[in-house]
């Protein structure tokens, strides 16, 4: 199942590492400062997913495409409203005579709202903006599709789920045929819910649907980041719709309790709030991320205590 890896320490912004099970691609989720991300991970990154650009979510978005050109890949970056002009600014703000247009190309997708990404290609070295296309979805590959939910944070604050494909797996128990290529043409059958698909078997001829008994198929994990968050029924209503029964979820959390004023006036969270909405989803699992950088230890442990009084609470 797909992981995450808190990459920023204490007093460090936030960076968290989503990587997929059996295969060198990762997810990056936001661009804040982040000392335990290495070279060889970045260099991994096949999309980006920017919640807000807030300095302390996008100051180390230079640090992360430094290591990404020449690599001739094609990478995705998500994030909210006018997301391509400050992509666009970052990488008109260096000289790139020495680059070329195949060193790299960056796909930006713009959430307008629920229903309109804009598209938009930028390569070197002029990095001109081009605009692709219009879809209604955000992100799909091999792996996963990745759902948002927009959030209120005094601006838009994209909170994204990671859901992996279902999987099916073939359980050899009772097997009374040799193994052959007829697996891998029922599991497609299966997929396809083709129950009339006739495979052959040593010679004679089944029925698929006769034969999907040797067949189980695995709901795929679901794993969300929330990041900055007004607390607000408004947003949590479009939290439950997304993230409800997900298997964990990562959400912020910047205040503790005695602070929650300053979550107020900040459009924040504290932590029994994100306890409680967190419970109310009936998430699996829950873990508070991106405390504010005046605390320390002690206070978030203060955080995370109260958080998961909340979120186990009855
Ligand atoms: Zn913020
Ligand atoms: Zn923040």
């Amino acid at each position: 199942m797909v992981q995450a890896e808190i990459k920023s320490l204490l007093k460090e912004d936030i960076s968290i590492l989503i990587k997929v099970p059996n295969s060198a691609k990762h997810y990056l989720c936001d661009c804040g400062e982040a000392s335990l991300l290495t070279v060889k991970e970045v260099q991994s990154v096949s999309a980006i997913f920017i919640s807000h650009t807030h300095i302390d979510h996008f100051s180390n978005f230079d640090g992360i495409f430094r290591h990404q050109i020449g690599s001739g890949e094609k990478i995705v970056i998500c994030g909210p409203k006018n997301i391509h002009r400050q992509i666009e600014a970052r990488l008109k703000s260096y000289t790139w005579n020495l680059i070329d247009e195949n060193a790299i190309e960056y796909e930006i997708r713009e959430i307008v709202s629920k229903e309109e990404i804009n598209v938009y290609k930028i390569r070197p070295p002029h990095w001109n903006l081009e605009l692709i296309e219009t879809q209604h979805f955000l992100f799909e590959d091999e792996y996963v599709n990745v759902d948002f939910a927009i959030l209120d944070h005094k601006t838009d604050s994209i909170a994204y789920l990671f859901r992996e494909k279902d999987s099916v797996t073939f359980n050899e128990n009772g097997l009374e045929f040799k193994k052959g290529k007829w697996i891998s043409e029922l599991k497609k059958a299966f997929e396809n819910n083709d129950s009339e698909k006739e495979i052959e078997i040593e010679g004679t001829v089944y029925k698929a649907s006769d034969l999907f008994h040797f067949l189980t198929r695995n709901k795929g994990y679901k794993l969300g980041v929330i990041m900055d968050h007004a607390v607000c029924e408004d947003n949590y209503e479009k939290i439950k719709t997304v993230f409800r029964e997900a298997d964990m979820v990562y959400i912020e959390t910047f205040y503790k309790d005695e602070d929650q004023e300053f979550a107020k006036i900040n459009y924040h969270s504290f932590a029994s709030a994100s306890g409680k909405i967190m419970k109310e989803c009936e998430v699996k699992e829950a873990i508070p991320i991106h405390f504010s950088r005046r605390y320390v230890e002690s206070d978030q442990l203060e955080i995370e205590t109260a958080f998961y009084k909340a979120f186990q609470g009855n």
